[in-house]
Parts: C-alpha cells; sequence; structure tokens
C-alpha cells in the first residue's frame, strides 16, 4: 500500500507521540480534523494505526508488509472461489478437451457417482496422452487424470494464503476446494465418504485478489 506525503507525515506524528488524538494530529498540521478524515480511515482500515475511543491513535506496530500478510491469512477461500468445471470418469480425452476449449479453464475436476471428487485433468495431461498416439475418442480420462489420493484439496474455511502455497509446493495450477462427507456424522476417518467439490481456486483467482489488493480494496 503506497501512502501519501500527509499520510506519512501522520505515521510519523503517531509512531513519535501516539497516543494521540485526531484534533491533536490536525493541530500539529494546521488542518481541520474533517480534512483529515479519509487520512484517518484509510490508515486505520489498513492495520497501520489503531483507534480506540478516549485514548486516541496509536501505531499498530505492523509494517505495510505483515499487513498484507494478515489479511493474506484472514481471506478465506470462500471468498475467492470460482465455479469449477467437472466431468464424469468415464468421459473421454477428446471430451475433456472440448470441454476446456468451450468452457475456457486450464483444469478440470473428475467426479466419480454422486459428485464425489476422483482426479484432476490438467492440460498437460492431456498433451501427454496425444505423444502416445492412443485413440483418445476411446480413452476414459481414469487413464490420465491424476487420482484420488494424491490430489491436493482445500476448505472453504482455509485462508486464501494456505490455498498459494499449496499451489507452489505441489507445482500445480488449481485445487479442488471441497467438503467432506462423511457416512455417519462423519467424526473418524473412516467415516469419510467422498469429498463434494464446492469450486475451485485456480493461480487466475490468486492473481485476481492480488490487483484487487494492489488497488486498495478491501
Ligand atoms: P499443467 O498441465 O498446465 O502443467 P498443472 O501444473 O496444474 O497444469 O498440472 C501438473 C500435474 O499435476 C498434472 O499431472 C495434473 O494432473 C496434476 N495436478 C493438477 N492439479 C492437481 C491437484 N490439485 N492435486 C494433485 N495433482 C494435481
Amino acid at each position: 500500500m503506497e501512502l501519501s506525503k500527509r499520510q506519512e507525515i501522520i505515521m510519523e506524528i503517531v509512531k513519535s507521540d501516539g497516543p494521540i488524538t485526531g484534533e491533536q494530529i490536525a493541530d500539529r498540521l494546521n488542518l481541520t480534523r474533517a480534512t483529515l478524515r479519509p487520512d484517518m480511515a484509510i490508515l486505520t482500515m489498513s492495520g497501520l494505526l489503531e483507534a480506540r475511543p478516549r485514548v486516541g491513535y496509536f501505531y499498530s506496530g505492523k509494517s505495510p508488509a505483515r499487513v498484507l500478510g494478515d489479511k493474506l491469512h484472514k481471506i478465506k477461500v470462500a471468498e475467492i472461489k470460482s465455479v469449477p468445471v467437472v466431468v464424469p470418469e468415464q468421459c473421454t480425452v477428446y471430451d475433456a478437451v472440448v470441454t476446456m476449449f468451450i468452457e475456457d479453464v486450464g483444469s478440470l475436476f473428475v467426479v466419480k457417482e454422486r459428485g464425489f471428487l476422483e482426479g484432476v485433468l490438467s492440460r498437460k495431461d492431456m498433451l501427454k496422452i496425444t505423444l502416445g498416439g492412443q485413440d483418445i475418442q476411446k480413452l476414459p480420462v481414469g487413464v490420465v487424470m491424476t487420482r484420488m489420493p494424491n490430489v491436493i484439496t482445500i476448505t472453504p474455511d482455509e485462508s486464501v494464503w494456505s490455498a498459494a502455497q499449496k499451489i507452489i509446493t505441489h507445482e500445480i495450477d488449481a485445487l479442488p476446494v471441497v467438503s467432506p462427507v462423511g457416512k455417519h456424522n462423519g467424526e473418524s476417518e473412516n467415516d469419510l465418504e467422498g469429498f463434494e467439490i464446492v469450486g475451485k481456486v485456480s493461480k487466475t483467482n490468486i492473481t485476481r485478489l492480488f490487483v484487487e489488493l494492489g488497488e486498495g480494496k478491501d
């Protein structure tokens, strides 16, 4: 986040003399409180300053980088996820390629009966199989996809930082956002019936968030 000259001066005043009231800051700068209000709002909303009633403004002690880091840990996958494109396990490689073009996506999720996650298909998975000279009009995607339990997933309540970290660590483009479904109440691991796919997080979602944060959007 880039601060204006005036916001930088306010930061200096609060750092050295905080807690300090809005009125005192305005006096120092020979400005009215009303003029300062937008600056104070930006500095508190961004987390650089904190405000307490009857005490005034004080420095949060967080660098702008730390503030951004905190934000990335706070924003949940649920807030940035997009609609997943899924194909059934029996789908042919040919149809999967067509789906990628029609839906304009780079990754497809493969589902078994009841819509549970079974695999992931990437562009290179498709390219690789064409090298083998196989008949992709007959070949089912199950042969080329990355299959459960090797699929890296994320849940809606995990942070976007966590999603980005998984994408980088595993060198993949997208993660299925899943919700575990249990046989009984899902309390033990053995109760797990499958993962319902509730969304998708890709490099594009993360990049879009990055652009929005850069524009100063909350
Ligand atoms: P590309 O094919 O464009 O390089 P990816 O980097 O996403 O796309 O895929 C690389 C490999 O990782 C592929 O074999 C793909 O099946 C697999 N893959 C993709 N997404 C996941 C995921 N979420 N979990 C596990 N493997 C994945």
